[in-house]
């Protein structure tokens, strides 16, 4: 058994787990750091094509056995496995902040909406009921049964460690699959933690495993024949890539990809509401998350006065150490993130917009030198510049005016992604023309992130999701399982026409 996830050993190295047993991979390693400090903390291997296919072979030896156990007791593991994700919710978030560089606030709100799946899948009796039509015809009876379709693969992306994992396998699992986890290479050890918790909870070996790595271990998952399934959260082109592939190959495939969210605020809204809205939704997470609002399409007057305040609230908010609770906003995942970053903030500039709270050589409150951008705002960006098309992942807020409604509704229309958007409107009016006309998958009236619960599908619509059926909701039970149509007759010769439903 290799060391526990959360053991503070100096470079922790994250086991792989075949078969149920936790063990060190054979691959190279890279090093992590801790995005607030900038100091190693964990290694992540890359696994060797051996132990890809050995995670499938365990995979698919367990879906046989998995399968049959009736699915009350499957959605048994995920009661016990519930009550210990709130046991141990703190040593969680704090292995999210340590290896995210999120706020410790956040990785529990965030490991909070994973647990929702999580509560999600117990309710899977319920969600395989099938369709029954007694006497379709004389002495015919036709019903629907869900099967699982076997073994299933996740790979998520690094900006939600324990979420977006769980809106995988969880369903997947309770449906009757099993499943292989390929986590983030960039945040590999909280789900490390959150499988290890899985196997207290009572699942039978097998039936989820982990590998670690990137492209090369994606494409050995995609290239295996027995893998059924792929459930896939990260970029845009990785995700279209990853739908093509799979498609080819003939494998169901989910793919949510990256986004542009606008939100739009309407003269007569409540500024001040809004505006503590805009600052979650793009500072939130520091901008690294696929529903953060990136646009704020200012309509009419409202422009001045929201642009004023927006610049004098994000002036306030304190940048540090994730797990320092004075911290408002943390730092981003790691160099590269913080370049691109900045690179986008230069371009922006010599685009034209202008530049009214720039986030670089920002300062932070604790003394840390991680990998830091402070919160940016550009004011008069228009939506031809990169700052307002293209995803940046990072706090960066680009204004662009509208004169009115319909021309802020094609500015959002207008956008390749189609994830979220929202609206902030004192006019039912306007809000119910907004959430009609906007073309995007999940739209907020008044809501500064709208993000649905588990119990609803996350709708990602155009270049933010591949496929046909979305990560949670009724939706995920569809993509994790089979319809059959069953059609039965048992003759009773002599009293036939008189039995009926
Ligand atoms: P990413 O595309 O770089 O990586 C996502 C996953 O794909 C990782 O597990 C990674 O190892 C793997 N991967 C990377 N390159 C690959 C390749 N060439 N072939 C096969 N697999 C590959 O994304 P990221 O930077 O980790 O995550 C951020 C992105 O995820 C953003 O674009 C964000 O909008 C998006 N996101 C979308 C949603 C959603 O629901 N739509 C939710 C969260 C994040």
């Amino acid at each position: 058994m290799a060391t526990p996830a959360t053991t503070e050993t100096k470079l922790y190295d994250c086991p792989i787990c075949i078969g149920g047993d936790w063990r060190p991979s054979a691959g190279r390693r890279e090093t992590l750091l801790n995005p607030a400090t900038a100091e190693p903390v964990t290694t992540v291997p890359y696994c060797t094509p051996e132990e890809v296919r050995a995670a499938v072979d365990a995979a698919q030896a367990a879906f046989d056995t998995w399968r049959q156990v009736p699915v009350v007791e499957r959605a048994h593991v995920f009661f016990r496995y519930r009550e210990l994700l709130l046991k141990h919710s703190e040593e969680i978030a704090r292995l999210t902040t340590l290896e995210h560089g999120k706020t410790l606030e956040e990785s529990r709100a965030s490991l909070g909406r994973g647990i929702e799946a999580v509560e999600f899948a117990t309710s899977v009796p319920t969600l395989l009921m099938g369709d029954t039509v007694g006497d379709i015809s004389r002495g015919v009876d036709t019903v629907t049964v869900r099967q699982p379709l076997g073994v299933c693969v996740g790979i998520p992306p690094f900006n939600f460690p324990s979420m977006v994992p769980l809106w995988m396998y969880p369903l997947a699992i309770a449906c009757g699959n099993t499943f292989v986890m390929k986590p983030s290479e960039r945040v590999p050890r909280t789900v490390v933690r959150l499988i290890e918790l899985l196997y207290e909870a009572g699942l039978p070996k097998g039936v989820c495993n982990v590998v670690h790595g990137t492209k090369d271990v994606v494409e050995a998952l995609l290239d295996d024949p027995r893998v059924k399934a792929v459930s896939f959260v990260g970029s845009s082109p990785v995700a279209r890539s990853i739908y093509e592939t799979a498609g080819r190959k003939g494998k169901r495939v989910q793919a949510m990809g990256g986004a542009k969210n606008h939100l739009v605020i309407m003269p007569g809204c409540d500024l001040p509401a809004a505006v503590k809205a805009i600052l979650g939704a793009a500072y939130g997470c520091t901008g690294q998350r696929c529903l953060a609002t990136s646009v704020v399409i200012a309509v009419g007057g409202v422009a001045d006065p929201l642009v004023e305040e927006l610049k004098k609230a994000a002036g306030q908010i304190s940048v540090g150490s994730g797990d320092n609770p004075k911290t408002g906003m943390g730092p981003v995942v790691n160099a590269a993130a913080k370049q691109r970053i900045e690179n986008y903030i230069q371009s922006g500039q010599q685009e034209g917009a202008r530049l009214v709270a720039d986030g670089r050589a920002v300062r932070t409150h604790d003394g840390t030198h991680g990998f830091y951008v402070g919160p940016t705002i550009f004011d008069h960006a228009r939506p031809e510049m990169r700052i307002a098309r293209e995803e940046i992942f990072g706090p960066v807020l680009a204004v662009i005016r509208a004169k009115d409604l319909d021309d802020a509704i094609g500015v959002v229309n207008g956008s390749e992604f189609g994830n979220a958007t929202s609206i902030f409107t004192g006019s039912g009016a306007e809000g119910r023309e907004f959430a009609a006309r906007a073309q995007a998958g999940m739209v907020g009236v008044n809501v500064g992130v709208p993000a649905p619960s588990a119990f609803f599908p996350f709708a990602g619509w155009k270049g933010s999701f591949f496929g046909d059926l979305h990560a949670l909701g009724r939706d995920a039970v569809r993509f994790y399982t089979e319809t059959k149509v069953v059609t039965s007759r048992w003759p009773t010769p002599a009293r036939e026409h008189k039995i009926s439903f």
